[in-house]
């Protein structure tokens, strides 16, 4: 059978591709590497307990706000969605004093200026912009004000400068930025529009999922199969081949041909260049520019199982530091101490009031890992289970801070690295948010779904924005180029 279009990856991005283009009557074929589905929303299983990998939260999600609307459409709303605290959905920790991240821009508004009195104005502008951007996320579906929205300060302007511009008081602008290890926060590159889309989704409403991330990625299977498509797993695609000028089959490890008109890769385009091993349309010189893009920095994870009924669940975020320099994470700085982290609680099952796991994520860069490149999962040796050990030691340390009898109450620690990453989901180099975005080289940094090869496009964190609402959004521009725009708009009622 030659499908309509064959899906590489089945992260957010490539299911959420799969249910567009098959809810629109296209027969789709999803062919997913691992046994489990959804990339960095997979979830693990230890003695009966549910780990998250990466996705712990997000922003967005109550009645008329952006991702409501996009889970609304992708059936979704209906998932075990918890609300965080509204009064406090993050706490930012800087040298042991606190500073509350509430819901609503009035009350943001109002706890952060409690704290600092001298900067309420600042606020009401920071909030402005924030807002501003938040609302024409959906501006990018129409040409006319998609041009004006892309050439807008939103995406010339870094976040580092527009920090500084704001906010004048140093420690608020890092309370600011201090929810953000959820994005690199790089102080030359990261542009404005990935600082304010994400924060502001996240300031309208704050949610965790009761049961693990994976069942995001279960549920679009379920719809996309409904809908008459393909998903299969342990199909991992090691060839895409080339005949005349367009990608016709995909070629599996295990020797199977699969066949199709349209190629979506929501795997890294590096990675996706690599599978085109014979090419006459892609120029060296177009890899070497793909290739030469710097990606965001990985994540280390300590998983931390806890002895029942011990650890009181605590329905927002911590993010704790031990420092005051939060812009320089993306460099590797040799034998340099964990001094920061997110603390983050697992929504108890049967409204439980303790929680069984708590999850502790830090940067951590390829650099840091990069010694045992060359290894695999399980036999990477002996200096690295102790790297492992050490990191967990400093995170724990770190979160101790705020959770007294943290550390008595460990039954067993599960750690992760950009290593085990790359192994488990492919992800080029570990990086947990892809390429990193430059605002001074954006048409370099940030990548169009369009290939040199007219029928082979592109999908996921790599392109516009990282996170469930920035690969959604991806989704959407990649469809479009099957579908078209107009389509699509009408899909998510966007002029309605
Ligand atoms: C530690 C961490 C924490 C995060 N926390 C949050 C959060 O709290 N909230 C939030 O919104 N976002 C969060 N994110 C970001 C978010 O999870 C990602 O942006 C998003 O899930 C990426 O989706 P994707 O579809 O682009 O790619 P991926 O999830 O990487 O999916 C790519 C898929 O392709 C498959 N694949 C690779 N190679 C092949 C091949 N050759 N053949 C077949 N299949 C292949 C992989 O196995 C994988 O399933 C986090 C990310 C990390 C790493």
């Amino acid at each position: 059978m030659k499908y309509d279009v064959v899906i590489i990856g089945a992260g957010l991005g490539g299911l959420e591709c799969g249910y567009t283009l098959s809810k629109n009557g296209l027969s789709v074929c999803i062919l997913e590497q691992s046994p489990l589905l959804g990339g960095c929303l997979q979830t693990f299983q230890r003695k009966g307990n549910t780990y998250d990998t990466g996705f712990h939260y997000i922003g967005g999600l109550a009645d008329g706000q952006h991702l409501n609307r996009i889970f609304n459409y992708f059936r979704l709303m209906d998932l075990p969605w918890k609300r965080l605290d509204e009064e406090c959905f993050d706490e930012v920790i800087f040298h042991g004093k606190s500073y509350a991240f509430a819901n609503g821009y009035e009350r943001f508004i109002e706890t952060l200026s409690a704290k600092f009195p001298h900067q309420k104005e600042n606020l009401k502008q920071y909030i402005a912009t924030l807002s501003e951007i938040g609302r024409n996320i959906f501006k990018s579906f129409s040409p006319r004000s998609a041009e004006e929205f892309f050439q807008s300060k939103a995406f010339t302007q870094s976040a580092y400068d527009f920090l500084n511009e704001t906010i004048s008081d140093p420690m608020l602008r890092n309370v600011l930025a201090g929810t953000s290890l959820k994005m690199e926060l790089h102080p030359q590159k990261l542009p404005l529009y990935i600082f304010a889309q994400i924060n502001d989704s996240y300031i309208q409403s704050a949610w965790r999922i009761e049961g693990g991330g994976m069942q995001i990625a279960q549920q679009l299977a379920q719809h996309i199969t409904s809908q008459g498509g393909i998903v299969r797993t342990k199909a991992a695609v090691t060839e895409l081949i080339e005949e005349n000028g367009i990608i016709t089959k995909a070629l599996l490890s295990n020797g199977e041909i699969v066949e199709g008109a349209t190629f979506i890769s929501n795997i890294h385009p590096v990675k996706t260049l690599d599978l085109v091993k014979e090419s006459k349309v892609i120029r060296n010189i177009y890899k070497r520019r793909i290739g030469n893009i710097p990606n965001t920095y990985g994540m280390f994870t300590a998983n931390l199982q806890l002895k029942p009924d011990t650890t009181p669940y605590l329905n927002r975020n911590l993010y704790i530091y031990e420092t005051d320099n939060i812009w320089s994470y993306y460099e590797y700085k040799e034998n340099q101490k964990k001094d920061c982290v997110l603390v983050s609680y697992q929504t108890p099952e049967k409204g439980e009031e303790t929680t069984r796991n708590i999850d502790l994520l830090t940067p951590m860069t390829w650099k840091e890992v990069a010694q045992w490149e060359e290894t695999s999962i399980m036999k990477r040796g002996a200096d690295y289970e102790k790297m492992k050990e050490e990191k967990a030691a400093e995170c724990i340390e770190l979160a101790s801070k705020r959770i007294p009898l943290l550390k008595e109450n460990i039954e067993r620690i599960y750690t992760s690295t950009p290593l085990t990453y790359r192994d488990y989901t492919g992800t080029y180099q570990g990086s947990a948010y892809g390429i990193q975005k430059d605002h001074a080289q954006l048409a370099y940094t940030m990548l169009t779904p369009k290939t040199p090869i007219s029928n082979l496009l592109l999908t996921g964190q790599n392109l516009n924005l990282h996170g469930v609402l920035g690969v959604s959004m991806t989704s959407f521009f990649t469809c479009a180029e099957i579908l078209g725009m107009d389509k699509i708009a009408d899909e998510l009622k966007i002029n309605s």
